[in-house]
């Protein structure tokens, strides 16, 4: 199987939800106390070195102290971490070079710092970036295993791999993905058992799952039950103050098309078990459901549901979004069907009811809504801290004043034209990218005439759900010369709760003309 390629942005948008602690693991004041705990920490963990550090720092809290230091003190106050007589040779050599050639301060030059006694390229890169604030990406253990694991570089080494991740990411972001790297390392892709099936990066991942051979451990990886064995039960919010379950699954009284509400809330016990057999009618449900490590918990899913790949030979199929199979569902007996409001119709959900099949349903109408939903699902999972940790990124990247842009008009059809409106999700992705959204609300058809006469300044091709593409970007470029008609990535652009924020930022780096 070709491996795919990596995607650098959903990477670090994925990272960033799951790790947003993550940070320098060793304790320390200054930059002298920093690159003594970084040299303590070859071959030794950063808690065991962190245990150590109080002690040494009392006794020796500078380079003036270490530099007169005596060898076999030292070495009895690091000798947990290992290497001890060699560590302590380095110590008191670097305070003695602190001393004769830095007044006794650490310098911030690459150069200097990698000429300390003891400071290779790791450490000098991980002083650079912690205590100086220097952009720099050291690779350890951990970040050359994940790495490798994900593609991001095949470098044996990990000076290469260093180099090809400097590559890949964008100067800026070197630090924090640094601390990420490492995190996910300890917590997620440990070296003898990854947890893939709980790993949020598993479908941007080659490796996980076996689908390639491991270059870590030269096997093919299988899924680990233990992680993915039933949670615990969840207790619901009171419901007096579920808001957000009235936001993202409201219940209309007029019974509108789509009029779906949550049977399982309605149903539900105060506390429940996580459901263990889903069945999601959303594909990028589906797809989340996967970045949330829930692959082993998903027992049907639609045609469409074709994200990430291998999901397709995993899972069966029960017909599409708009017409399931009801009876193929009913065989896959499902603890909960997961639905959205836009995308599978009412009758979908009256029929759920009709077979005694528990059932979910979103409305996603903005990125807020997203917001809610992500909370919303992660609660009734089982996976809280997942479904918090994705929404609150989410809303972060909310704050702020949008400026009011140019008019931008969303098509997703053709022959007849058919557009978003400003009240559907894609509306208020360009809302929040800085556009004007323009058109009809919801999904609408129209005719020549109509798309002249809103005379928008952008216009978006998504390439789903119609195969919008070059020729159609040409001609409507041809027709509205005034206007930026931009082709883009349709599932970025549609795909909601899995891809939102891929989706955010390709509408904000997109040029208005
Ligand atoms: S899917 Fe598995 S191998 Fe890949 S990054 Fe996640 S835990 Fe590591």
């Amino acid at each position: 199987m070709r491996a795919p390629k990596p995607q650098p942005r959903e990477l670090q948008a994925r990272l960033r939800a799951a790790y947003p602690d993550a940070r320098c693991a060793l304790d320390h004041r200054d930059p002298f106390q920093l690159v003594v705990a970084t040299i303590l920490s070859a071959q030794c963990t950063d808690a065991r070195v962190n245990l150590t550090t109080p002690a040494l720092f009392a006794r020796f809290p500078d380079a003036a102290s270490l530099a007169e230091a005596r060898q076999d003190e030292v070495e009895a106050l690091i000798k947990s971490t290992g290497f001890f007589r060699n560590k302590a040779k380095n110590l008191i050599g670097l305070g003695q070079a602190l001393m004769a050639r830095h007044g006794g301060r650490v310098p911030s030059d690459p150069t200097e710092l990698g000429a300390l006694p003891g400071v290779g390229q790791k450490t000098a890169n991980v002083v650079l970036a912690n205590a100086f604030g220097v952009p720099a990406l050291a690779v350890d253990t951990h970040i050359f295993r994940v790495a490798r694991r994900l593609g991001l570089s095949k470098a044996a080494t990990p000076e290469k791999v260093e180099a090809d991740l400097c590559r890949l990411f964008p100067r800026e972001d070197w630090i924090e993905l640094h601390h990420q790297l490492i995190f996910h390392g300890r917590r997620t892709c440990e070296a003898r058992r990854p947890d893939c099936a709980a790993c949020p990066l598993l479908d941007l991942c080659p490796t996980g799952l076996g689908q390639i051979k491991d270059p870590h451990l030269g096997v093919r990886l299988t899924v680990d039950p233990g992680p993915s064995a039933p949670r615990p039960a969840v207790a619901f919010p009171r419901p007096g103050a579920v808001r957000q379950d009235q936001q993202a699954v409201p219940e209309d009284p007029a019974g509108a098309p789509g009029d779906i509400a949550s049977e399982a809330s309605r149903r539900s016990p105060r506390i429940m078990s996580a459901p263990q057999r889903i069945v999601s009618l959303v594909p990028s449900v589906t797809e989340l459901l996967v970045q949330w490590g829930l692959a082993a918990r998903l027992v049907g899913r639609t045609r469409y549901c074709i994200e990430p790949r291998w999901i397709r030979n995993t899972v069966p199929a029960a017909g599409g979004t708009k017409d399931p199979d009801l009876g193929r569902i009913k065989d896959l007996a499902p603890d909960l069907v997961i639905l959205e409001r836009d995308e599978n119709p009412k009758e979908v959900a009256e029929a759920l009811t009709a077979l005694g099949i528990p059932w979910l349903a979103l409305e996603i109408r903005t990125v807020e809504d997203c917001v809610a939903a992500l909370r919303e699902l992660g609660i009734r999972l089982g996976v809280p801290q997942a479904g918090e940790l994705r929404a609150a990124a989410l809303e972060a990247s909310l704050k702020g004043r949008r400026r009011k842009g140019p008019r931008a008009l969303v098509l997703i059809w053709k022959d007849p034209w058919m557009s978003a409106g400003p009240d559907t999700y894609l509306g208020d992705l360009l809302r929040q990218g800085g556009f004007t959204p323009i058109g009809p609300d919801r999904y609408p058809a129209l005719s020549d005439e109509d798309l002249e006469a809103l005379a928008p300044e952008a216009i978006l091709l998504p390439t789903e759900p119609y195969r919008f593409n070059r020729r159609h970007q040409a001609e409507l470029q041809k027709r509205f010369p005034h206007a930026a008609v931009h082709l883009v990535d349709g599932q970025a652009l549609t795909w909601y709760l899995s891809r939102t924020e891929t989706g955010l930022d390709l509408v904000k780096n997109l040029p208005p003309r």
